[in-house]
């Protein structure tokens, strides 16, 4: 027995990386998944390739998580195709790195747009449903930039929102069934962090092996780790934690 048999998962931005990562996880346990992204096709694509367990189906969406139509009709369509909502994990995510004194208006609308607007609108599409029937698993991407990271005045502040957000949702959902918490990785190998070490004209292998050097735990992080933390928290047996925020992040942090 799986301990999502039966539940339906719908992670944001699951096309690649964290997010592929945990619908995974998920359908490993029994669960039906939604995939959701930007692009529909890549979306199809990445839900056609999850291990999903007799039974239980997987099904791809297309949807901007920044735009409220566009969030009202994913939410809806898993419902329709997958017959209900359990669990929402805020994935989708996008860095549009820079300097304070060079980061643009555009780019700091652009970041809050998907980490924090997305998270809202997903959250409030979902709890519709979980407050019906009084269960609902709602899980956020924070990080551990949200306590400060050169560069990244517009990622910081959103992840750091993220937790809020989160403290907040625990409060006013937990008296409805729903359990709200959030995991906060560290350097996780990604196209993400890819992208990262194309910005700064590095090897994206020495930029792991950099990272791993300055880590406690010497190793860089992988979708697998932090999945498996998000399916922890979304799972009956995490039905006492709620408003919390996990890092996920091999101690990155301690120092
Ligand atoms: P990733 O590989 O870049 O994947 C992010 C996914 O989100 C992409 O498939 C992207 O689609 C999708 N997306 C972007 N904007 C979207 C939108 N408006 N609506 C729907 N989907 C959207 O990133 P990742 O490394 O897996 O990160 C996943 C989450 O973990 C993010 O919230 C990130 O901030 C957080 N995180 C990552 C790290 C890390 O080290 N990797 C550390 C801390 C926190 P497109 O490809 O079409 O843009």
């Amino acid at each position: 027995m799986g301990r999502f048999d039966g539940r339906v998962a719908v992670v944001t931005g699951a096309a690649r990386g964290i997010g592929f990562g945990t619908a995974t996880r998920f359908a490993e346990e029994g669960a039906s998944v939604a995939i959701i992204d930007l692009d529909e096709t890549a979306a199809a694509q990445a839900a056609a390739k999850l291990p999903v367990i007799d039974g239980a189906k997987a099904v791809g969406i297309g949807a901007d998580v920044s735009d409220a139509e566009s969030v009202d009709a994913a939410v809806e369509r898993v419902v329709g195709e997958l017959g209900g909502i359990h669990v929402l994990v805020n994935n989708a995510g996008i860095t549009r790195d820079n300097l304070l004194f060079k980061m643009t208006e555009q780019d700091w609308d652009l970041v809050m747009g998907v980490h924090l607007k997305g998270a809202f609108l997903m959250t409030k599409a979902a709890q519709k449903h979980f407050v019906e029937q009084k269960y609902g698993k709602i899980v956020n991407l924070s990080s551990v930039s949200a306590l400060g990271n050169r560069g990244q005045a517009n990622y910081s502040a959103a992840k750091m929102g993220v937790q809020g957000f989160t403290r907040t949702l625990g409060i006013e959902l937990g008296p409805f069934g729903i359990n709200a918490n959030a995991v906060a990785p560290g350097f996780i190998a990604t196209e993400m962090t890819d992208a990262t070490a194309a910005r700064l004209k590095m090897d994206v292998e020495e930029f792991r092996k950099l990272n791993a050097e300055a880590n406690p735990v010497r190793r860089v992080g992988f979708p697998e780790d932090i999945a498996a933390a998000v399916a922890f928290l979304a799972s009956d047996e995490a039905s006492y934690i709620t408003g919390q925020t996990l890092y996920v992040d091999g101690g990155a942090k301690l120092g």
